[in-house]
């Protein structure tokens, strides 16, 4: 795995959330993307080499609208970049760790996901993330 790529965070509010840190991070937020495939509503921003992906829900039930029923808004998830994520599932599949998805999902930001389940990962939810115009032509 490379870096941490991003650090999630559910928020209930991106009208509020987003104009919030702004201003904490000094920064305006680079871009907003509805992601169908998980019903959330993405906000993302820079500082330096780090990103955070703020996200909301766009339904009643959905993942993130339910996480911030049991527990309130809060950091999410964390997410790694990878270079093959197709080997890196592979990888931690045979390590043991359950994969939230078989195969990688598109995700925000032109990315492929893959996500770990929090109850082998110490409670922390995992996602690998690949950029897609780093996917190999083997891959497809
Ligand atoms: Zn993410």
């Amino acid at each position: 795995m490379n870096k941490i790529e991003h650090i999630g965070i559910a928020v209930k509010d991106l009208s509020a959330s987003i104009p919030l840190f702004e201003k904490l991070l000094n920064t305006s937020c680079y871009k907003t993307e509805l992601v169908n495939s998980e019903n959330v509503k993405t906000a993302f921003f820079k500082t330096g080499e780090n990103k955070i992906e703020l996200l909301e829900s766009t339904v009643t039930d959905g993942v993130i609208a339910k996480y911030i029923d049991k527990k309130g808004e809060g950091i999410h998830h964390i997410a790694f970049d990878v270079n093959d994520i197709y080997a890196e599932m592979e990888r931690l599949k045979k390590e043991g760790f359950t994969l939230l998805n078989e195969t990688p999902k598109n995700g925000a930001d032109n990315k492929l996901v893959c996500f770990l389940h929090p109850k082998g990962t110490n409670g922390v939810l995992i996602e690998l993330c690949q950029e897609k115009n780093k996917i190999t032509d083997l891959q497809i």
